[in-house]
């Protein structure tokens, strides 16, 4: 499977990393509106394949793009100081208009994984600027919110976290839900399985875990700059249930008829996911508090998405 991804910045570039040590691609190619550093990174990665997996990574042209049955969209610019967050919105919606325009003519087949933040409101803004089916552009959304929420209950219970079900939903960012009602591990409900080992879940340790997976990315920015290793591996992921058909379930975020009383907004719950895209959305079991906070979410998202004039 030949893979591309616009924009070879640190989230870009993590993701070919990850792709590419994977094997999960026959081909990956980096375009930038810098081909410097498109081309630097494809040669980096290029000297990593050698000890992990066969793919070949190249730096081109949106028609080198010819033939991806993926292409990632990492392109995007950062905040300005002072800047409001509509203006950087519209900012990056341009960037997208002018990255879609190049890429749709020549991978017109490709599933697109939208990556550049907010992720919602620009997956929302890819499918009014494309017109492509909403089961073909799927924003990475809360993959990674989920796999933070899974490793921290893991963590709490003393048990892998591949063990735990459980899903972030809605944004990906602050009004995100953490579905506790409906999370489990192996097949009990999470608070028996707690009990039943000894590490209850109480009011002190959800608050733990909830800020835990809602201020996580802000932690690794004060620490860092910014973050990119842990969404270069969740956008390979997504890749792999796309590459081997898997029907995986995954919290992705796509513009969904309607979700908690709010209709025509991309935002994430749980997924199935294979060759051809989303296939499925699932709608977990919630409690009253969190369908409000998931209604609260989508809301926030639709009127952020409808405020972009394109
Ligand atoms: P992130 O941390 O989100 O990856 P970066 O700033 O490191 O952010 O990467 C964003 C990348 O997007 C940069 O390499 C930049 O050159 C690229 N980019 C920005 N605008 C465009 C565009 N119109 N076309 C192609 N690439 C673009």
């Amino acid at each position: 499977m030949k893979v591309g991804i616009v924009g070879a910045g640190m989230v870009g570039s993590s993701a070919g990393y990850a792709l590419a040590l994977m094997g999960l691609a026959s081909e990956i190619v980096f375009v930038d509106q810098n081909e410097a550093l498109a081309v630097a990174q494809a040669e980096d990665i290029a000297h990593a394949v050698p000890f992990m997996s066969s793919t070949v990574v190249n730096a081109g042209s949106y028609r080198d793009l010819d033939g991806c049955s993926v292409v990632i969209i990492a392109a995007g610019v950062s905040q300005k100081p002072g800047e409001t967050r509509l203006a950087l919105l519209e900012r990056n919606a341009a960037v997208f208009r002018a990255v879609l325009g190049q890429v749709l003519p020549v991978a017109p087949d490709a599933i697109l994984l939208i990556a550049s933040n907010p992720v919602d409101v620009m997956t929302q803004i890819t499918v009014r600027i494309s017109n492509l089916p909403p089961h073909r552009v799927i924003g990475s959304g809360t993959i990674l919110d989920t796999a933070r929420f899974r490793s921290l209950v893991g963590r709490h219970l003393g048990i892998s976290p591949q063990s735990v079900h459980a899903y972030v939903l809605g944004e990906h960012g602050d009004s995100e839900v953490l579905a506790w009602s409906s999370a489990r591990a192996g097949s009990v409900p999470l608070s028996s399985f707690a009990a039943q080992v000894g590490s209850p879940l109480t009011d002190d340790v959800r608050a733990n875990i909830d800020d835990g997976v809602r201020n996580a990315a802000y932690k690794i920015i004060r620490g860092k700059g910014s973050t990119y290793y842990g969404i270069g591996a969740g956008l390979a992921r997504i890749i792999k249930a796309i590459a081997r058909d898997e029907r995986d379930v995954l919290s992705v975020s796509i513009v969904t008829p309607e979700v908690a009383g709010v209709k025509e907004v991309a935002l994430s719950i749980p997924r199935v996911i294979g060759a051809e895209g989303v296939t499925a959305d699932l709608f977990p079991d919630l409690d009253e508090s969190e369908y409000t906070a998931l209604n609260r979410s989508a809301s926030i998202l639709k009127e952020r998405a409808d405020a972009v004039v394109l």
